[in-house]
């Protein structure tokens, strides 16, 4: 496909993306999240041969959010392996609001997933024991390579003061020896990497990584496994989009992350990562023109990653 091609896909998204901003409302739950203004849309699309399309605000900072339980997992099956992770971390999609803890206490003695709070405050109870927050806010600035990632200190401080459901949770997980370290510490690191700021080309970044098989094209370097990297982005397809991820991944078939910052992340495998920012969220609490728009650029470039592909017998 013609690089104007390309362009002109992408300005078609971005006005697609538009079109829905109206319906959505940005985070209040977090006091600072409140402040940010909803018709940002920013778009990147890097492709696996050194092509980057950008439209709209893609310099903006935002807070990460729930798209560092991405990073936080590809950094703690990196170092403790896949078993010793999915022991205490289930796989299965919840069917649940992203800070649930009914099914956590109800159904199951494990949090059923890695990209929902329980999860994720797991892990980062995993991490902690190993990691300072500067540690990980080093990975953050190699996998995206930005070395300007910093952490919003507002937004840290405007959500430990709103944190009281966190905090159920985690020591939920404490009552049933999920977690080792201190619950506090815990909860802390959780809501410190969610604080992160980044900005939409750095997601881009992160998701050609991933769409890389971990391997950095700028460098060459493996930063990240291959096995862990096909272990998240299979974690990121059924369960990454929270309770709407079923419907998310038959429109596009596109493994996404998002965040209630309003960022996107998405990965076509050996294809390209995208990166969106749009504070604008669905009544799920994912971004609503990231989500409409990317059914559309997965349409118009055949991402979809269950699309026909050629098959050939040597
Ligand atoms: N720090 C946020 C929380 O725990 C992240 C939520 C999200 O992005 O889904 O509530």
């Amino acid at each position: 496909m013609r690089l104007e091609e390309i362009m002109s896909i992408l300005e078609n998204a971005k006005r697609i993306g538009r079109g829905v901003i109206r319906y959505g409302n940005v985070a209040t739950y977090i006091p600072e999240l409140a402040k940010a203004d909803k018709n940002k849309l920013g778009i990147c699309l890097y492709t696996i041969d050194g092509s980057r399309f950008e439209t709209g605000n893609t310099d903006d900072r935002f807070t990460i959010q729930s798209i560092s339980k991405v990073m936080a997992l590809c950094l703690a099956l990196d170092t403790f392996g896949s078993e010793i992770v999915f022991e205490r971390v289930g796989v299965e999609p919840s069917g649940e609001a992203f800070n649930s803890l009914v099914e956590l206490d109800n159904r199951s003695n494990r949090p059923f997933n890695p990209m929902i709070n329980s999860g994720a405050i797991t892990i980062a109870s995993m991490l902690v024991s190993r990691y300072s927050i500067e540690d990980m806010q080093k990975y953050m600035q190699d996998v995206c390579e930005d070395p300007e990632i910093a952490m919003d200190e507002a937004v840290f401080q405007s959500e430990m003061e709103t944190c009281a459901r966190n905090k159920a949770i985690a020591y939920l997980l404490k009552s049933k020896n999920i977690i080792d370290s201190d619950v506090e510490d815990s909860v802390v690191f959780y809501t410190q990497m969610c604080a992160m700021s980044v900005t939409a080309k750095n997601l881009a970044t992160f998701g050609l990584l991933l769409a890389n098989d971990g391997i950095q094209i700028s460098t060459g370097k493996r930063l990240i496994t291959s096995q862990t990297v096909r272990l998240v982005l299979t974690i990121m397809l059924t369960c990454g989009m929270y309770d709407g991820s079923g419907e998310f991944a038959l429109k596009t078939g596109i493994p996404t992350k998002s965040g209630v910052g309003g960022g996107l992340l998405s990965v076509a495998q050996n294809k390209m990562g995208i990166g969106i920012y749009g504070p604008s969220l669905d009544e799920k609490g994912n971004c609503i023109a990231g989500c409409e728009l990317l059914g559309y650029i997965s349409e118009a470039l055949n991402l979809h990653i269950f699309n026909k592909a050629e098959w050939k017998e040597e």
